[in-house]
């Protein structure tokens, strides 16, 4: 597969999918903005593209704040050249059943998911649309379809599934493209959190849970880079609006 060499940011690229997706994304031959809440955390990522003879530069940014993303993707624009490649992958879990969950925790996953997904996006569109490129993937989940403790995360991660089916409406007829991918279990920090929560050993929450799904192993961050990979390059150009599910297995 090749694809014409571009300028991405990938949210949320200090570690786990978001570090896969922005090394993958270097590999492919693309300038990578590696955002996340630290600037510093980001320090292993940018080494291992540079490393690799990749570009890439870190940016600290939070993505529910319109100012600190307006100057994100600015810097990014400046140092790398226009980015016509998005992933929205920052995300944060508060998981609690809804009798206990608080408007704090129900705001910070809605504000970190669907307000920093939004932000990003308009940020970006604005020099994909210039270029007449874009690719736009956002991360949604299994969980979009229910999964208990999660109503905050649930229905920010449906409320992504419509806002890039619009995407994909709107922006269509200036070359960007927008797609979802939906992960099932993927072996990260934000799993090896809720084995925490749940009062059980990542080992045997691993162990269990692939047991549940059809290949018979848990999805690891490379799984989902590879599909981002894909949606992203000139090839794809023919698939927007789409949620795919990469999960090993079916979903319903
Ligand atoms: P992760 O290891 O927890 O990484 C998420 C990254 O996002 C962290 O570096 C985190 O920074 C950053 N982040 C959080 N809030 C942010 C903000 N406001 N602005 C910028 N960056 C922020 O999670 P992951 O497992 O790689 O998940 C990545 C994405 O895939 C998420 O959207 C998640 O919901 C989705 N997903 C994951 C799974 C799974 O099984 N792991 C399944 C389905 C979907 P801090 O460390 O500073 O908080």
């Amino acid at each position: 597969m090749s694809t014409t060499p571009r300028t991405a940011i990938v949210t949320g690229a200090a570690r786990g999918i978001g570090a896969a997706t922005a090394r993958r994304l270097a590999a492919d031959g693309h300038a990578v903005g590696v955002l996340d809440l630290d600037e510093a955390a980001c320090a292993d990522t940018v080494a291992a593209i540079t490393g690799a003879g990749g570009r890439a530069i870190a940016v600290g940014v939070d993505v529910s704040k319109a100012d600190q993303v307006a100057a994100a993707v600015q810097r990014v624009a400046d140092e790398l050249g226009a980015p016509t490649i998005l992933v929205n992958n920052a995300g944060i879990t508060r998981d609690n059943l809804i009798f206990r969950m608080t408007e704090e925790d129900w705001d910070a996953v809605i504000n970190v998911h669907l307000r920093g997904s939004f932000l990003m996006t308009r940020a970006v569109q604005t020099h994909m649309t210039a270029e007449k490129f874009g690719r736009i993937v956002n991360l949604s989940s299994t969980s979009a379809q229910g999964n208990r403790g999660q109503v905050n995360y649930s229905a920010a991660k449906a409320g992504l599934q419509g806002f890039t089916k619009t995407l994909a409406i709107e922006l269509g007829q200036f070359g960007v493209t927008a797609n979802a991918i939906a992960p099932g279990f993927i072996q990260s920090e934000m799993t090896r959190a809720t084995a925490e929560r749940l009062g059980v050993s990542f080992d045997d929450f691993i162990a269990h849970s692939a047991k549940e799904i059809p290949v018979q192993r848990v999805g690891q961050p490379d799984d989902i880079a590879a599909m981002v990979s894909f949606l992203t390059s000139d090839e794809a150009g023919f698939v927007s609006g789409q949620v795919i599910y990469v999960a090993g297995g079916p979903q319903d």
